[in-house]
């Protein structure tokens, strides 16, 4: 695993703050364009995009057994990023 710079950190998180409203079509154009921009660089918000979309899918299915690894990977994608040292939204 490789060091996030501090500022990779606050972007990682800005994205997930919003990513689920992004998901749903409901981010602004500027909110929009930047999380699609992060998710093309960052391999971790785009993974954490792919599950999100993912479980939305087999909600809308109907699917009453979502993939328990993909919960598990959400979960433990919020926590590594509520651990990493309070980074506040400067919004
Ligand atoms: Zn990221």
């Amino acid at each position: 695993m490789t060091l996030m710079s501090l500022s990779e950190m606050a972007r990682c998180f800005r994205t997930s703050r919003v990513l689920q409203r992004y998901l749903d079509g409901e981010a602004d154009e500027l909110t929009a364009a930047r999380v699609a921009e992060h998710l093309e660089e960052c391999r971790r918000c785009g993974l954490h995009a792919q599950t999100y979309r993912a479980i939305k899918q087999a909600l809308r299915s109907g699917t009453q057994d979502v993939d328990e690894l993909a919960l598990h990977r959400l979960r433990a994608f919020n926590r590594s990023l509520a651990r990493s040292g309070g980074v506040t939204d400067p919004e």
